[in-house]
């Protein structure tokens, strides 16, 4: 990619050899001996009488001083510098009377004019549009508007697919690969009707079929991590920024093993985001997932707090924090909130009431027989018609919905799964019937038998109401 400073660099040297007059201010200060600086000697009288403009001389405003500006950008032998070509230039300290000498001597010395000579070409080769300068400079700036354009085409792609969770990778990196993932998948789609994404997918396979190192084409693996990365603090910072406006805080942590077995905890924070002077709305944001494995009560309040420093979140302004019933978290010595209210005593501590209820309703439905028996049958009942294709299709000949499995997590969900059996228990039992003249394995047989004689009896039809 193209530095950009190379640009900047390019744009100043066109821009100073543009500017073929110098303004130099009409209110510079007499010198110590009161001589006031020569304003005639801006201008030099020709031989035919002619006035014309010194046009070589520039005035710093930095520092103070007159140059020579082609001597100044140009002069390379040490042995011609002037004070017009020094870097310090003609000061005040060195007395304007002096310089009704020194500007016509500087102008009639050879290196002078031989680097006006060149700083005149060059000044006009840069006011010239088709000067070698400005080529390469409009070829600069039309290769650095295409890298911006590929870069939002890579960047659209890696939101699309992160924002409906799809998987960005594949088995390999290589363009062309069916495996190669959603990622280059997506990309390589959009390069047919794209000349530009077009041009760098070419450009990027023939280096990988030459098996030759491309410096950067911005598809790897690597870049598309650090572009969810910026994505991500994009999106956290104005969080971050509201929490701190509404000052207080509490903490929500939880954790549970991905697909890929690592241990991911979630930190929420839950705040009243101010709206205007008299009204709130009470927010909970998700801010972080950490890959964090220890699971002691201490570790993970010693990571919380290193979390809440890295976030620039005042811990002082914590007031609250909620966990599920874990015993790691909530327990009175050397657990999360115990560390927690050691750090601060305003952070109060409340359980999850939602698991808590959970908690109650499995304790309650595994004290109960007839509950147990009933929770069973429903979910043996499931696994019976979804094992086969064949049975599912007799399933849904007989059942206008479809069934549900019991959710072990979640007491709640299971109202989903009993609700479509309960209706249309009729329905059920004659699928049920049907099975009978497949061919069943032994077990299969055993527990349709079982299910059949539990569904007939008071017991099922009771609970089924209930
Ligand atoms: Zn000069």
């Amino acid at each position: 990619m193209l530095d950009s400073s190379v640009l900047e660099i390019a744009a100043i040297i066109t821009h100073f050899l543009k500017i073929t007059c110098f303004e130099i201010p009409n209110n510079i200060v007499k010198d110590s001996n009161h001589h006031a600086f020569p304003y005639r000697f801006l201008n030099k009288t020709l031989a035919n009488g002619e006035t014309c403009k010194r046009d070589w001389l520039c005035w710093s405003v930095e520092k103070q001083s007159l140059y020579c500006a082609p001597c100044f950008l140009l002069n390379k032998n040490a042995a011609n510098v002037s004070f017009f070509s020094s870097s310090a230039g003609w000061g005040i300290s060195r007395g304007w009377r002096r310089l009704k000498d020194r500007i016509p001597s500087h102008e009639s010395s050879i290196y002078h004019k031989e680097n006006y000579v060149v700083w005149k070409s060059a000044s006009r080769a840069a006011l010239c549009e088709t000067s070698v300068d400005n080529l390469l400079l409009s070829e600069l700036k039309t290769e650095t508007e295409n890298w911006k354009k590929l870069f939002q085409r890579i960047l659209d792609v890696i939101i699309f697919l992160s924002e409906r969770g799809l998987a960005h990778f594949g088995s390999n990196q290589r363009i062309g690969d069916r495996v190669n993932g959603n990622f280059l998948g997506i990309i390589e789609l959009l390069s047919k009707y794209d000349p530009l994404l077009a041009e760098h997918v070419k450009h990027v396979r023939e280096s990988q079929q030459c098996k030759q190192r491309m410096q950067a084409h911005y598809f790897s693996t690597r870049i598309q991590n650090e572009f969810i990365d910026i994505c991500g603090s994009y999106v956290q910072t104005p969080i971050l920024h509201e929490i701190v406006k509404a000052k207080y805080f509490s903490i929500i942590v939880n954790a549970t093993p991905d697909c890929s077995y690592k241990e991911q905890t979630t930190l929420v924070i839950r705040y009243a985001k101010i709206l205007d002077n008299s009204n709130f709305s009470v927010e909970e944001r998700f801010i972080l997932f950490e890959n964090f494995s220890k699971k002691t009560g201490r570790e993970i309040a010693a990571r919380t707090l290193e979390i809440s420093k890295t976030l620039k979140l005042d811990f002082e302004t914590c007031i609250g924090q909620a966990y599920d019933n874990g015993a790691n978290m909530t327990g009175k010595y050397n657990r999360v909130q115990a560390v927690l209210i050691q750090q601060n005593p305003n952070c109060m501590f409340s359980s999850c009431g939602n698991h808590s209820l959970n908690l109650v309703g499995v304790d309650c439905a595994e004290s109960c027989k007839e509950a147990v028996t009933y929770f069973g049958t429903i979910q043996q009942m499931y696994n019976l018609f979804s094992s086969s294709p064949q049975r599912w299709a007799i399933l849904k000949q007989h059942l206008p919905v479809s069934l549900h499995g019991m959710s072990k997590t979640r007491w709640s969900a299971r109202i989903d799964g009993v609700k479509q059996d309960a209706q249309h228990l009729n329905s059920v039992r004659s699928a049920l019937n049907e099975l009978e003249v497949l061919h069943l394995t032994a077990q299969a047989k055993m527990e349709l038998n079982a299910i059949q004689k539990y569904i007939s009896e008071f017991d099922c039809i009771l609970m089924s109401s209930i």
